[in-house]
Formats: C-alpha cells, sequence, structure tokens
C-alpha cells in the first residue's frame, strides 16, 4: 500500500541530463539509459529516478509498484514550430507556401474571431498533442487576442509547460486577418496576462516579413529589447518565391535575414522556422547570435509528397528519412479530421 502521495513504475526509463551536443551520439552523460528502472513520483513530481535493483531497497514496505517493464517511458516532446489555429488544415494539399496561405490559412484563420471556436480548437489542439507525447511546444496563434487568451486557458487548464503568440500581420493578408495598429497593443496585454504565468511564456509572433510592415517589426524589437525574457518566433526562408517577394518588398535589405536583424529580432530567443533557402553568411549570422532554426518535417513531407505524385521523367530518386517524431502524429489525425469534412460538405 502507498502514501496517497507516492506512484512507483517499473519499466524501461530514458532521460536527458544535459544538452546531447551536435555529434552523431549523445554526448556521454547527456542520456540516461534504465533498462529496467524505477520512477518513483512524489504527488506530480519525480522524486527519483534509476535502476530497479539500485532504488527499490529504498522502497517502503509493502510499496505497490506498476509494473510496465514492457513499456519505454521518457520525458515528453517539444514541438519548436506549429500553428494551433491550423489543425483542420494540416496536410492539406498544397503545391507552394503562398497557395497554402490564400488558399487554406487565411480562410481557416478567420474563424478564430469566434472565441467559442478558439476554445474548441485549442482543446482538440492540446488534446492531439498530448495522444502524440508532445508536451511542451512554441505555437503560433492566428491574429485575434482572444483566440490566444483561449488557448494560453487551455494550456493552464492541463498545467502544460508552452510558449505562444498572437500573430503580428498588419499587411498582404484579408482584412479580416490584419490587427494594423492594434497588433503591438494586444501582443502587450497578452505578455502581462500570460508570460511567467505558470508555466506559459510568450513569444512575439511576426507571422513573416511579407505581412508585417517595417513599423510593426520594429515595434515587435523594441518590446525583445526592453524584456529580454520574451521569446521570439516568425518564419523565414521557406521558398524562392517567398524570398523575391522579401526582396521586392524591401529593396534596402541585403538579404531576408537582415530584415529581421535590422529590426532587432534576431537572438538568442528567437527561432525561425524553415530556414531551407539560405546561403553560408545567413547561416553563420544566425549561428553567432545564437538564433534557432525550426525544421517543419510534417510541412517538408506534405509537400515533399506532392512534388513526388508529379509525373517527372528525371525526378531524383528522393530518400526522406522518417524519424518517429510526434509532429508528424497529428498532421495524420488532422487529416482524417479533414476528409470527414469534405466528406459531410460535399
Ligand atoms: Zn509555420
Amino acid at each position: 500500500m502507498n502514501s496517497t502521495n507516492d506512484t512507483f513504475i517499473r519499466a524501461e526509463l530514458i532521460s536527458f541530463a544535459r544538452d546531447p551536443g551536435d555529434g552523431d551520439k549523445p554526448e556521454p552523460g547527456s542520456l540516461e539509459h534504465y533498462g529496467d528502472g524505477l520512477l518513483w513520483l512524489k504527488g506530480q513530481h519525480i522524486h527519483a529516478i534509476g535502476h530497479f535493483a539500485e532504488l527499490s531497497p529504498s522502497l517502503p514496505k509493502g510499496a505497490d509498484v506498476l509494473n510496465y517493464r514492457d513499456k519505454l517511458i521518457m520525458p515528453g516532446f517539444i514541438d519548436t514550430h506549429v500553428h494551433y489555429v491550423q489543425l483542420d488544415i494540416m496536410a492539406s494539399y498544397g503545391r507552394q507556401l503562398l497557395d497554402w496561405l490564400n488558399d487554406y490559412t487565411f480562410p481557416e484563420e478567420c474563424r478564430f474571431a469566434d472565441h467559442a471556436h478558439a476554445e474548441t480548437l485549442s482543446n482538440a489542439f492540446l488534446d492531439e498533442m498530448l495522444r502524440a507525447g508532445t508536451t511542451t511546444a512554441q505555437v503560433f496563434g492566428s491574429s485575434h487576442p482572444g483566440a490566444m487568451d483561449a488557448f494560453f486557458n487551455a494550456c493552464q487548464k492541463r498545467r502544460l509547460r508552452m510558449l505562444a503568440g498572437k500573430v503580428l500581420m498588419d499587411r498582404n493578408a484579408p482584412d479580416a486577418l490584419l490587427d494594423g495598429a492594434t497588433g503591438i497593443a494586444d501582443s502587450e496585454r497578452l505578455i502581462e496576462d500570460w508570460h511567467g504565468n505558470g508555466r506559459l511564456g510568450y513569444s512575439l509572433t511576426p507571422r513573416f516579413a511579407p505581412t508585417s510592415t517595417k513599423k510593426q517589426m520594429d515595434a515587435a524589437g523594441a518590446l525583445l529589447r526592453n524584456d529580454p525574457t520574451l521569446w521570439l518566433q516568425t518564419h523565414l526562408a521557406e521558398n524562392s518565391g517567398e524570398l523575391d517577394w522579401v526582396a521586392d518588398l524591401f529593396p534596402g535589405s541585403r538579404d531576408y535575414l537582415a530584415v529581421y536583424e535590422e529590426a532587432g529580432l534576431v537572438g538568442p530567443r528567437s527561432t525561425f522556422a524553415h530556414g531551407i533557402h539560405l546561403d553560408n553568411g545567413m547561416r553563420k549570422r544566425l549561428a553567432d547570435r545564437g538564433a534557432n532554426i525550426a525544421f517543419a518535417l510534417a510541412l517538408i513531407f506534405s509537400w515533399a509528397a506532392a512534388y513526388l505524385t508529379e509525373k517527372r521523367p528525371n525526378r531524383p530518386a528522393w530518400h526522406l528519412p522518417l524519424p518517429a517524431i510526434s509532429a508528424q502524429v497529428p498532421t495524420y489525425r488532422a487529416s482524417e479530421r479533414l476528409k470527414q469534412r469534405t466528406k459531410w460538405a460535399s
């Protein structure tokens, strides 16, 4: 019989003690593995973890040990780039980024002006994340501040560690999604309410350079300078059409990354999604500032699938690695949801 506070689980365990480094194999001491391990919880916190043979003598007499010896238990996955507001359109067919935005993303995000819809999708998104084993993420919302309140509330109820932000977007999108002069003030209000509230953090979220004016990006940079505990997330160099568009919109900037540098958005708490078309100069500048790139494998699979189904006589034989990442699981589930919706609509 255990005290009501204690839980003992016997299973194969993996734990991460520190940064595994950049090599092919984790640095010694960074990955802890217990083939026959014991996880000892007191309330909702880990009290001890180790080899069953070593820890078991210290268990209270008559401890009731849950047996999961045929299972692997490990810390939750972390998704560094995901849009909760795109749950219902994930895995939709899109030839190019800009088609994807116009055909799917923007119409879908307009629905998040409705608070009840934002609440429903926040809960569905978090349920899918948890079902896939993802317990922490950096999350884009829509441009509606209320949709972020709904999301943060849903996270708070589950006591999750999440970074998230309202999309800043004051041009080149449907009027219903543009935040204009209120975007920065709404972000400040959300920061006040949610940043550091429980396990939540705020990530400033200009969607990407084409949909924010220089003025809006500069204002986001000022917020970052004023509070070094904030994070920043945006997109960078996902496809070549986007690169051309940025060059047209910002003729005075030497390249795409410079647009963000000039606004003060590039630093160790900044995450740039995709970063596919970067030259070595941009890669080095990102590394020098300690900034981060988030690769979205699910998205690459979706577009690669579209690419591979096109008839091309000289198509190169691609080998796509398929690591077991959690992000794929919600993608496939969302694809099913989409199919169902399409069925209902037809
Ligand atoms: Zn994205």
